[in-house]
């Protein structure tokens, strides 16, 4: 099988808020260094949200508030939307960014360098599976696994490569991916 990897949000707003962020980019880091060869194409996603709107509701509003269960973060531009000091950025072929005024989770959502959508660019790449990695597993990891099922891919997540908010989650997230016919590897 040829297989495309995806390396999910490995930014400094996601790698200083969930625990093991940064050391799950270190990880990421080493085993592309290790095992680049393994893929035909290496993708990595981030978050990229506008900073003047509430990106449909993504964002609080201030000074009100919102049913929002985030806070800001990943503002494009600023450092926090930056990849993690601790992901090497180099290893990467593909470079995608989603939720520019929306709340994307889905890299799927997104649009590459150039300003293709994401589906298009990967649709011209001759793989079979995706290997999904990065942060946050309940979230983006697990957005991104769904849609690559469904469009036929075979899916691993590495889930010593991956973190959640909180380890319940990981593990229900797991527990959902593999029900939709993912394998959860180590
Ligand atoms: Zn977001």
């Amino acid at each position: 099988m040829a297989s495309a990897l995806f390396a999910i949000d490995l930014q400094n707003d996601f790698a200083r808020k969930i625990p093991r962020g940064t050391e799950v980019a270190e990880a990421v880091t080493e085993h592309l260094r290790r095992r680049r060869g393994d893929y035909e194409l290496v993708v990595a996603s981030r978050d990229w949200h506008d900073g003047d709107n509430d990106n449909g509701g993504h964002f609080p509003l201030a000074p009100a508030g919102s049913a929002s269960q985030w806070t800001t973060h990943c503002v494009a531009g600023t450092p926090g939307a930056d990849y993690s000091s601790a992901f090497d950025d180099s290893l990467v072929d593909l470079h995608v960014k989603k939720g520019q005024g929306r709340p994307d989770y889905s890299l799927f959502r997104g649009t590459t360098s150039g300003g293709e959508p994401f589906p298009a660019a990967l649709a011209r790449v001759d793989i079979d599976s995706v290997v999904i990695c990065g942060l946050a597993t309940e979230y983006c990891v697990r957005a991104a696994a769904i849609d690559a099922l469904d469009l036929g891919y075979a899916v691993t997540v590495l889930s010593s490569l991956s973190a959640g908010y909180s380890r319940e989650a990981e593990q229900a997230t797991y527990r959902e991916l593999e029900a939709l016919g993912a394998r959860i590897s180590g």
